[in-house]
């Protein structure tokens, strides 16, 4: 029998307590942390929904693990349990461990792109992005229009948009594209999923003109979970199945570990050129560490390996989404605005039609943001104008369409009660919104400014 949103398939071993502080507290600490929820301190939040980033549970068996962490210098155990593991599920032919995703990236970034290179992707990536741009590469945006519109409901709301990237290549050639970044899923546009058939597309589109393609393959199985639910042919293919077909369409990817391999720390970089891989590993011993750990200890490593295995089975994957679906399911009934359809890993709401009293340049995500916490202990987390950054030629904010709030959900943390809490919290401050105020900056850090950014109400 199967439940509209299925209960957790675990039960819990060890238990974590959390402190509800009052709400005169909670005014006084989120003015002090400058109206950014980055800078609160995790003892003061009731529930954390800031990131799905290195906040997973671990398994009993990922624990257990743990304890067979063989941190030799060279040569660990459990690199080669973590290599043969990404090898079997990925498909690719070589693998270079590195400390997190953005390590990955940093190396990619380093090896691929020429200065004045176009990196066409399907939205951008903070860190990924930043990278890019280190390395001389152009950010040339090339998802579906869609996808920068909160209240267009579409199945795979993250395809690449194949006439865009055509007149990239028509009006500039072949040689001035890098590579093209396809991220599965789409994390800045709620968590939206990628078609295989898009994949396939845009791989053979690439193919013709001798393009590569990398992965951001951060939430590789939470596509797949959408593209079995929702894409003709996939109903009966297994989530193993269906990750090494998406694959199959790239010559490598970043991984980020802390999102879907369910450890807190990690990440990888596969390729499956032979050239580009001896590259890589002599430039991850400059950056990470050698090419058997990348940052990581055997441990992690180990976690890490498992947690993939985890990860791919039906029945974590199903749980996963559709609670994540439950709290925007919650929040649709009740009128709240937000990012549809829900995506795989956190509910976004927008933040232009929940305070429409709020321009753009006072941050009415950040804003938002800031009230959920003051009026519920809830940390979430301002995906809008703050984190698109500026511009590194005009020095002009990049004000994107999507201005959002990202309530994001840990894997295997919270319960179905927990997501109630929030439903409630949104659904009641939506009533009030009018009370929310605007903000302005009083620090404004040059790089990912988002982090560590100040601000007061106006
Ligand atoms: C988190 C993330 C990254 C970067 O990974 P880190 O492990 O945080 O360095 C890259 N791309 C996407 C889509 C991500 O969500």
């Amino acid at each position: 029998m199967s439940r509209k949103y299925p209960a957790e398939p675990f039960r819990i071993k060890s238990i974590e307590y959390v402190k509800m502080n009052t709400r005169e507290e909670r005014e006084a600490l989120m003015k002090e942390a400058g109206y950014n929820t980055f800078l609160l301190n995790s003892k003061d939040v009731y529930i954390d929904l800031l990131t799905d980033s290195g906040t997973n549970a671990m398994s009993d068996r990922q624990w257990a693990g743990i304890m067979m962490g063989d941190e030799a210098y060279a040569g660990s155990v459990n690199w080669h349990h973590l290599e043969a593991t990404v090898k079997e599920l990925f498909g690719f032919k070589y693998v270079v461990p590195t400390h997190q995703g953005r390590g990955a990236e940093n190396l990619l970034s380093t090896m691929a792109i020429k200065p004045g290179q176009f990196v066409p992707g399907n939205m951008y990536f903070t860190t990924t992005r930043y990278h890019q741009e280190a390395n001389g590469g152009i950010f040339k945006d090339i998802v579906i229009d869609e996808a920068h519109d909160s209240t267009i409901d579409l199945p795979f709301k993250g395809n690449v948009d194949l006439r865009k990237l055509q007149s990239i290549i028509d009006e500039h050639g072949a040689d001035k594209i890098a590579y093209i970044c396809v991220a599965v899923t789409v994390n800045l546009a709620g968590g939206q999923p990628v078609s295989m058939q898009n994949l396939r597309e845009t791989y053979a589109l690439c193919q013709q003109h001798g393009i590569k393609v990398f992965m951001d393959a951060t939430r590789c199985i939470e596509n797949a979970f959408f593209i079995k639910e929702r894409e003709k042919g996939y109903e009966n293919k297994t989530i193993k199945e269906i990750v090494l077909e998406e694959f199959s369409y790239s010559d490598g990817c970043t991984m980020s570990g802390k999102k879907d391999c369910l450890t807190n720390i990690g990440g990888f970089l596969c390729l499956n050129d032979e050239e580009l891989f001896t590259q890589a590993k002599e430039l991850v011993v400059v950056f990470e560490g050698m090419p058997s750990y990348g940052g990581m200890t055997g441990r992690d490593m180990e976690a890490m390996a498992l947690g993939l295995k985890e990860a791919i089975e039906y029945e974590y994957i199903e749980h996963r989404i559709k609670q994540v679906r439950y709290l925007g399911d919650r929040l649709v009934e009740a009128g709240v605005p937000i990012v549809l359809p829900v995506g795989g890993h956190g509910v976004f709401l927008d933040a232009r039609l929940f305070c429409p009293h709020i321009p753009q340049e006072q941050f009415p995500a950040q804003a938002l943001a800031a009230q959920i916490y003051i009026e519920s202990g809830v940390r979430s987390m301002e995906r809008g104008i703050v984190s698109g950054g500026r511009d590194k030629v005009t020095g002009k904010d990049h004000a994107p369409k999507l201005e959002t709030v990202r309530l994001t959900i840990p894997r295997r943390v919270y319960t179905y009660a927990h997501m109630d809490v929030v439903a409630d919290a949104v659904i009641d401050l939506y009533k009030n919104r009018d009370k929310i105020k605007g903000l302005k900056w009083v620090y404004e850090p040059k790089q990912l400014r988002f982090f560590t950014g100040r601000f007061e109400q106006i």
